[in-house]
């Protein structure tokens, strides 16, 4: 089929189907109340015009306790046509056909009305309380028909009472109701299987016809009334090992049996003389009785099993999640985790099992499983771990933008062809819970089932949501196991690096200490040598200054105590000043400064934090300047000050680029240049406490630029601490 052809079948079919159903349903509804109201009219004995139970009540009552309210109104109408269509087959006026039409169409409106008002929806005998709701609500619907039916037969029929009427129809109203109506509703709810065999069903069905047999089919002279209480054990063994549906079913078949042979005159109800009709409702009583008691005995027992399987669900549930959890918790890799939830997903509750993580904007693949092994690598070729997901109606994706778990019970054709792999592994339902801890997203958990008419529900939603939550703890955990590590290495390499860094310029102006020691009472020539010496030990003096100031200026920010004394200064004459002072460093390097300034940029900035930024960033372009020349610019415009420092010197990695503001990152090996890696964290925190930002562009071997922007009036919330 082409693709055309196949595009215009999966678009109208639906639409075809959306159109037919309604009137189908319709249609269903008038040939079952034709069908069963013909069945009632069997039971209409002279001169009452009524038949003696009205069996489309309970027909009609249960079908509108379960439809959705748009459908009440078409099947009224159907309703009134389909009794129109019977009575004025028996041979009644249309005009009584039409008042009995709109009774009957009242009873099953207002009995949904009063369901729907104490009960929840979809409403389904499931508890003894429903049972007595439902009764009561149909002998209280009942009444508003009963009165419109009684007075248009006697006014239309010369009917001599109008209350023996009402009492008639109300009566055979109700008893069609608790005969019919519960075994529609069982058999339209779901309800727990059954635990007898159909074996069982077999012998029961046996049982019930001989003992019916035995009970109604005899010669009524024979019969003691006593003895119909024998049906009893059968019915409740219908209601013990088959449910509702098994105890709706055995009564109707003893009440066919007992009406049927209670009219032909036999079983213990025909010998209690009277009508025909007094009889039969005398027979109707008694399986109404033995009705509503198996009803009530099978509600109670579905009850129970619901109870006993709901706590072995919970019961399966806890152990499933404390093993997930023991599972979870056994690994400190965060990519371990990931191959485990999978796994667990689909060992348990799921066919297929895709996570996504979010990293950095982008939501990669991270693990994908399947029930069948065998399948895992054409699921890895169509999701493809470690890429992006592109396709935005994603169940991940949604739930990405939204945080919230997401149930889609049905996935039809659009899906399908919207996304490849659904199509593929046939997936019927889908759930995708987000991964989140401590407010923080970590990715998103997408379960899909592929067994048809086993859609996902409310309970294993909940399950993947518990599930999710442990996961992402164990996820979590991983990760800040994995950031300790990395911060401990971090921090030793540091210490080793920084003892290093301080014990050099120890060294050497201890070997200068010793030095002069050992010659203070030598030849003045000698002494006059040694003093030479002197500016070495002055650099080294400063360089040790300078690490132990780095040092302080770190664990002061990082204990959160960087204060700022703010006041009018002028960046120009800072930069100035620094390059003063380091004028003997720069000759040394071989590095020609030059400074462009414009005059009096003046900001309320901390000059001694300032100065800081200034002589780390001087001191960083002589560092890895190469002995090229070195620029610095500054400048200022309405309410910014700038500052540029550019060397021409080795340049930054590009991949490092990124990290080299961040606290002991370095670029280059601890070999072939000092230092603590410190430098452009410090510079970094003291502009951005100013309210600025810094940031570099470097090429690998043409040099480096730092541009330092600053807020001329520090923010407000800087100005308030530093008057406080
Ligand atoms: P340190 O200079 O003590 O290593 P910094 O924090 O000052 O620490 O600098 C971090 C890293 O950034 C340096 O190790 C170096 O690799 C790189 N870097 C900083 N400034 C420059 C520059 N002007 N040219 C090239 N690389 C630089």
């Amino acid at each position: 089929m082409s693709r055309g052809v196949r595009g215009f079948f999966g678009r109208s079919v639906p639409a075809l189907r959306r159109c037919c159903a309604p009137a189908a349903r319709c249609a269903a509804l008038f040939l079952a109340f034709v069908l069963v109201a013909q069945t009632s009219y069997a039971m209409v004995f002279p001169p009452s015009k009524s038949a003696l139970v009205w069996l489309p009540s309970g027909l009609t009552l249960a079908l509108f306790v379960i439809a959705r309210e748009v459908r009440w109104v078409p099947w009224l109408l159907v309703i009134v046509l389909a009794e129109m269509a019977v009575v004025t087959r028996h041979g009644l006026p249309l005009h009584v056909a039409f008042a009995w039409g709109i009774a009957n169409g009242l009873l099953p409106l207002s009995a949904a009305l009063i369901i729907r008002r104490f009960a929840a929806v979809p409403f389904a005998l499931c508890r003894v309380r429903d049972v007595l709701l439902f009764v009561g609500a149909g002998a209280a619907a009942a009444i508003p028909g009963t009165l419109v039916g009684a007075a248009s037969a006697v006014a239309w029929l010369s009917m001599p009472s109008f209350w023996d009427m009402a009492i008639s129809w109300w009566s055979s109203d109700v008893l069609g109701i608790v005969l019919v109506a519960p075994l529609v509703l069982a058999c339209a709810t779901r309800h727990p299987r059954p635990s007898g065999s159909a074996l069982e069903a077999l012998c029961l069905l046996a049982a019930l016809l001989s003992v019916g047999w035995l009970v109604f089919g005899g010669n009524a002279s024979d019969r003691t009334r006593a003895l119909s209480y024998l049906v009893i054990p059968f019915t409740a063994w219908a209601a013990l090992r088959f449910g509702i549906r098994g105890a709706t079913l055995a009564t109707i078949v003893l009440d066919f049996l007992a009406v049927w042979q209670t009219m032909e005159g036999r079983g213990p109800f025909a010998g209690t003389g009277g009508s025909a009709a007094a009889r039969v409702l005398e027979v109707q009583l008694f399986i109404v009785t033995v009705s509503l008691f198996t009803l009530l005995l099978a509600v109670v027992v579905a009850q129970h099993l619901e109870a006993r399987a709901a706590a072995e669900r919970a019961e399966d549930r806890a152990e499933f999640l404390s093993s997930a959890s023991a599972a979870l918790s056994a690994s400190l890799s965060r990519d371990a985790i990931l191959t485990e939830l999978a796994r667990l997903c689909v060992r348990r509750i799921a066919h297929l099992c895709v996570i996504h993580t979010v990293e950095e904007g982008a939501m990669p693949c991270a693990s994908v499983a399947h029930a069948d092994p065998s399948q895992e690598a054409t699921l890895l070729r169509m999701r493809g771990r470690g890429a992006p997901d592109k396709c935005a109606r994603q169940p991940a994706a949604l739930v990405l933008g939204t945080r919230e778990p997401l149930l889609l019970t049905e996935l039809g054709c659009d899906e399908h062809e919207h996304d490849a792999m659904l199509g593929a592994f046939g997936v019927q339902s889908s759930i995708a819970v987000p991964l989140v801890v401590r407010g923080r997203m970590l990715g998103v958990l997408t379960l899909y089932a592929t067994t048809p008419g086993q859609p996902y529900g409310p309970p294993d939603l909940a399950l993947a949501e518990d599930l999710a939550r442990r996961a992402a703890v164990a996820i979590d955990n991983a990760c800040l196991y994995r950031d300790a590590q990395e911060a401990i290495r971090a921090r030793e390499e540091f210490l080793a690096i920084a003892s290093h860094e301080l014990n050099t310029p120890i060294t050497s102006l201890l070997l200068a200490v010793q030095l002069l020691k050992a010659n203070v009472d030598g030849p003045l020539e000698r002494i006059e040598r040694l003093l030479d010496k002197l500016p070495l030990v002055e650099r080294q003096t400063k360089k040790l200054a300078r690490l132990v100031d780095e040092l302080l200026s770190v664990s002061r920010i990082t204990a959160g105590r960087l204060e700022l004394s703010l006041s009018e200064v002028d960046l120009a004459a800072v930069v100035r000043g620094a390059a003063e002072r380091f004028s003997e460093d720069l000759a040394r390097s071989g590095c020609q400064v030059t400074i462009r300034a414009d005059e009096d940029v003046i900001g309320r900035w901390d000059a001694a934090r300032l100065e800081q930024v200034v002589v780390n960033l001087i001191t960083n372009a002589i560092k890895y300047g190469d002995k090229r020349p070195i620029e610095i610019a500054v400048g200022g415009e309405a309410g910014t000050a700038s500052l540029v420092v550019r060397d021409h010197g080795i340049g930054i990695p590009a991949d490092r680029l990124p990290h080299i503001f961040a606290r002991f990152e370095r670029a280059v090996s601890a070999r072939a240049y000092s230092g603590l890696g410190l430098g452009l964290y410090i510079v970094r925190t003291i502009v951005e406490a100013h309210g600025g930002s810094v940031r570099a562009e470097s090429t690998l071997g043409s040099g480096s630029t730092f541009t330092v922007e600053l807020p001329r009036a520090s923010p407000p919330a800087v100005e308030a601490a530093h008057r406080g």
